[in-house]
């Protein structure tokens, strides 16, 4: 019979231990727990108390007949569970009163009275133990304070009556004790488990809502840009030039519409082209050093022929500007071309005309000019001293007129690229000394000494055309120059590389020197061009036609020499020339 009992019991143990083991959550655990060994028990009373780390502690589970004081929340004084009872049954001390008046149970007073208050008779108290704790990373650990860790009591009252506790009951709820320290442990791991997956969704929102955010700004950025980009498009497409970016690889970056339109390469083929893939070698030859200039910082504007799509060539006026980043170093250029043709045809026609009309006007100005030479000799009557003086000024007139029309038809000649210059070796100091020559009967009327400083310099040119040249630039510097004044005409080897450091053969240097009346420095570039003049009564004045500089410039270019003025005004001005010096391979 007894043995039949002990089966029934550890039957019904075991059911509770499943009930305990079900569930994960403390709270529910220490319900399960006091509700079965309640009934387990048929006690009167099942409290679980809680041992908090200073001691002090509440009764957080219980399960009480309704004849009787619940003592749910309710904390044990000090006097009735002082600090050694903690370390006793921290070491895993069990009490087992059957009769708390009994002496033989040697409660003290204060306890007596203590478990009067609530009815209670008969006591059975077991320790819970927690030897594993959990840590923060997850892991198990022994409690530090002690081996053993007194988590809380459970605590079986018997209020009705005096109550033996049988051994094998002790037993059992000792096991219990046992298990629920280990449920603790698992509720604690889940408990924490759940902290750590919910601050780990935290952190991932968190994650989530700043790379939604970085992600929303990259789109507005992307959306701005590709806003401004159409913008630029649309801007450079609406513009009849070549527009273009081109990276220091001579690759295309950007380009308009017009690329497309002229040269029949849209944008899309053009992008990463190299510039000779795009224009064919010829073009790319005649391009190549301005690309170059362009990429090594300098801005360039210069012409050239292009052909497009069609097989017409038209005229193109390039400009490139260099893009340079932060570091000043240069990551590309912008090229802008624009068409010139028609300027260039109107130019051409302007041109025609004029050589028409000087030719036509050539012939009867001689026929004029010839006649009033034989006037003035007298051999057809004599005139009257006014009739002289007419004569006078009708044939200086005309002799200007001869020298404009020349002019004009010699400028218009060189311009047109008409001419082909027959270039030779001479001698520099001939072409001095023939020039010198030539204007000395000038520098004479005009009580002007020349000074000739030859020197024995071979120089590659074509010598009538230098000729002109050095005549002009002495008749100027003649004209120019008040009676006693002197000029000097020089001529020196010069090293290239102090001129200029792209120019790597030797050169002479022609110099015409006076100390007339001098040139502004504003206008030391504008007198090369053509009918510019200092002060516009010259022409008149000294009888000049505002060419003869345009002329010696192209002459000297097409040399490919470099000519220039210095001047201090009222000091006298400096004419020079460059030519190349003559060498084997000419
Ligand atoms: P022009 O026939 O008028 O001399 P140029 O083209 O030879 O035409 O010269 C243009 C202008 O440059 C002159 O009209 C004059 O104003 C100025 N010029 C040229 N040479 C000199 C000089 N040696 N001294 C001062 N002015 C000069």
């Amino acid at each position: 019979m007894q043995a039949e009992l002990r089966q029934q019991r550890v039957e019904l143990f075991a059911e509770v231990m499943l009930a305990i083991r079900r569930s994960l959550q403390l709270k529910e655990i220490l319900h399960t727990t006091v509700t079965e060994v309640q009934r387990f028990l048929q006690a009167d009373r099942v409290l679980i108390y809680h041992v908090l780390p200073n001691g002090t502690g509440k009764v957080i589970s219980e399960s009480v007949l309704p004849d009787y004081p619940a003592l749910i929340h309710l904390g044990f004084p000090e006097e009735v569970f002082p600090t050694d009872y903690q370390q006793l049954y921290s070491q895993g001390r069990v009490r087992a009163i059957a009769d708390v008046h009994d002496p033989a149970a040697g409660l003290p007073e204060c306890l007596v009275e203590f478990v009067e208050q609530f009815n209670i008779k008969a006591k059975l108290i077991v320790p819970i133990v927690q030897t594993l704790k959990v840590q923060s990373n997850g892991q198990f650990q022994l409690p530090p304070q002690s081996p053993n860790h007194l988590w809380g009591l459970l605590i079986v009252h018997q209020c009705r009556s005096p109550r033996h506790w049988v051994e094998f009951e002790l037993e059992l709820i000792q096991q219990l004790a046992a298990q629920i320290s280990i449920a603790l442990s698992q509720a604690q791991l889940l408990e924490h488990l759940e902290e750590i997956v919910e601050a780990r969704t935290a952190e991932l929102q968190e994650a989530n809502h700043n790379l939604q955010q970085e992600i929303n700004v990259r789109m507005q950025a992307e959306a701005a840009l590709r806003q401004s980009e159409e913008q630029l498009r649309l801007i450079t497409n609406a513009l009849p030039v070549l527009i273009a970016y081109v990276d220091n690889q001579q690759e295309y970056r950007f380009n308009n519409q017009a690329y497309e339109e002229w040269l029949g390469k849209s944008p899309r083929t053009l992008y990463g082209q190299h510039l000779q893939q795009v224009w064919g070698v010829e073009c790319y030859q005649r391009m190549q050093a301005q690309v170059e200039a362009a990429l090594s910082g300098q801005g360039v504007t210069y012409e050239n022929d292009i052909v497009l799509k069609d097989g017409s060539v038209r005229s193109v006026d390039a400009t490139y500007i260099p893009h340079r980043d932060a570091d000043k170093t240069v990551k590309g250029f912008f090229c802008l071309i624009s068409d010139i043709s028609d300027r260039k045809a109107i130019e051409r026609r302007k041109d025609e005309f004029i050589s028409v009309i000087s030719h036509e006007l050539r012939t009867p100005l001689t026929s004029l000019h010839s006649a009033l030479k034989i006037l003035a000799t007298g051999r057809l009557g004599t005139l009257s001293s006014e009739g002289q003086q007419m004569l006078g000024i009708a044939d200086d007139s005309t002799d200007r007129l001869v020298r404009l029309v020349n002019n004009v038809l010699d400028l218009q000649r060189i311009e047109s690229g008409k001419v082909v210059l027959d270039r030779q070796a001479c001698n520099a100091a001939n072409l001095m000394i023939q020039a010198a020559e030539a204007m000395q009967a000038m520098a004479q009327q005009q009580g002007v000494a020349l000074v000739t400083q030859a020197a024995d310099i071979v120089i590659w040119a074509d010598i009538d055309y230098i000729l002109q040249t050095l005549t002009n630039l002495l008749s100027n510097a003649i004209k120019f120059s008040a009676a006693g004044g002197s000029v000097w005409l020089t001529v020196e080897q010069e090293d290239p590389s102090t001129l200029n450091p792209q120019q790597s053969n030797s050169e002479a240097v022609f110099r015409v020197r006076d100390e007339g009346q001098g040139i502004p420095a504003d206008q030391l570039e504008r007198i090369f061009e053509r009918f510019q003049q200092v002060d516009s009564s010259d022409s008149h004045k000294k009888g000049g036609t505002g060419l003869g500089l345009a002329i010696c410039r192209k002459i000297v270019e097409q040399h490919n020499g470099r000519i220039w003025a210095e001047s201090v005004p009222g000091c006298g001005s400096t004419f020079a020339f460059t030519l190349p010096a003559f060498y084997q391979d000419h």
